[in-house]
């Protein structure tokens, strides 16, 4: 049976995040990406309409959705302001995901169920300045001390880690056979020695909050490692693959909005005495966006369909990932062009759009990496 409907509660999830999305999130999209502000208020009403733990069961507090409808929040929320999307992206897949798949029934009472309510952001630390792509290049180190770990090491570009009260962290826990043992550990972020630093100068994004860590000797118990020990890189890297249909559903939503705003203007601007949607190669441009777009989703639901289903889904995760990600480039590149100087402007908007569309190509496994995950999943 092939349906390509959203179910009921799917569309009703849909009708209330749009409505949200336009009344509440894009009216300040402009000014935050100028200011830097992070959008404390929307996410204090996203909390409230119990959206911060869509995706995660009730017995944490969570709204026991499916992915498609986390999908669906994260375009809708990308379309209006992608910093707002990101942060939304990042604390459900990066934040709550890897609690929610490896923690033990303890761990997800103490730390999902305060993401789930909007009381804690979620965050991940992974990335390091020698370890990006090559994530097990990884340099932190958690030595075992009596009952605790001691933790030393920094992490970079971490979404979401000022907002966030503790994240799981990647760090070496010891040498198997001369291979480093990696482990995931959740840290508080008020433990002594923690330093979450908020200094970046982005291109884009830039309402979202992108840290540097610096933990020295931070001491947390034994108790806090998530999943097994040495198991950590595999757990990130499942985590990752859930991660990738959020970025994918943030370049739709991305690319959507470039596009709404490329038609709207092309039906406005004249020139030579026609409007510019009156020129068959603008209507041919517009066509192909269209296009892009609808494929996009298409493969971002089907991705996201395929989780729920508990079926493997790393393959169209990454393909959806990569595909998504470039279109919006694309899209949003366009969407200038048809604004011609007035889509330099960021009155237009729609330079933002590709500001914000860069990150999608880079975060979460560079689109190189998506190459390389897929044609390993092909059989190359
Ligand atoms: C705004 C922002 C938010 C982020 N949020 C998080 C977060 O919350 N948590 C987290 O852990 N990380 C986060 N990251 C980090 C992000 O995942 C990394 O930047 C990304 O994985 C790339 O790593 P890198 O920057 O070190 O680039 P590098 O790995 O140094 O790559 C540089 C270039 O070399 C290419 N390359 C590398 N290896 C190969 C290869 N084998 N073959 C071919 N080409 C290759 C890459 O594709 C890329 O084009 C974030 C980054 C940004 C910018």
């Amino acid at each position: 049976m092939l349906n390509f409907d959203l179910t009921e509660e799917q569309q009703m999830i849909k009708k209330m995040i749009r409505e949200f999305a336009d009344e509440v999130v894009a009216p300040g999209a402009i000014e935050r990406d100028r200011t830097k502000k992070f959008p404390v208020e929307v996410f204090k009403q996203l909390s409230e309409m119990g959206m911060m733990g869509l995706p995660f069961s009730e017995e944490y507090g969570g709204g026991g959705a499916d992915t498609i409808s986390f999908a669906i929040v994260t375009e809708e929320l990308s379309r209006a302001c992608a910093s707002t999307g990101i942060t939304y992206s990042a604390h459900i897949s990066l934040g709550g995901a890897p609690l929610n798949l490896f923690g033990t029934e303890e761990q997800k009472h103490t730390y999902l169920t305060p993401i789930c309510t909007g009381e804690s952001f979620g965050a991940f630390g992974l990335t390091e300045s020698n370890a990006g792509s090559d994530a097990g290049g990884t340099q932190t180190t958690a030595k075992e001390d009596g009952d605790d770990y001691v933790i030393s090491g920094s992490k970079v570009f971490i979404t979401n880690a000022s907002y966030a009260k503790h994240l799981a962290i990647t760090a070496i826990t010891g040498n198997e056979g001369g291979k480093k043992e990696i482990s995931a550990i959740i840290v508080p972020t008020n433990a002594e020695g923690f330093t979450v630093m908020d200094n970046y100068e982005k291109m884009g994004l830039n309402a979202s909050n992108t840290t540097e860590l610096v933990l020295d000797n931070v001491r947390v118990p034994k108790e806090n490692l998530l999943g097994t020990q040495g198991n950590g890189f595999r757990q990130f890297l499942v985590t990752l693959d859930g991660g990738r249909i959020g970025i994918g559903a943030m370049a739709v939503g991305i690319a959507q909005a470039a596009f709404d705003r490329a038609l709207r203007y092309s039906k406005e601007r004249k020139q030579f005495g026609k409007t510019l949607s009156e020129f068959q190669i603008t209507q041919f441009k517009l066509a192909d966006m269209a296009m892009k777009i609808e494929l996009a989703r298409t493969m971002v639901h089907k991705a996201a369909w395929l989780k729920d289903q508990g079926r493997p889904f790393s393959k169209e995760a990454s393909m959806c990932k990569l595909y998504a990600s470039e279109i919006a480039m694309e899209v949003a590149s366009e969407a200038i062009q048809i604004h011609g100087g007035y889509g330099y402007m960021k009155e237009y908007e729609v330079e933002r759009y590709m500001r914000d569309a860069k990150l999608l190509e880079i975060g979460e496994g560079t689109s190189e990496v998506q190459r390389m995950v897929i044609a390993r999943l092909i059989g190359c």
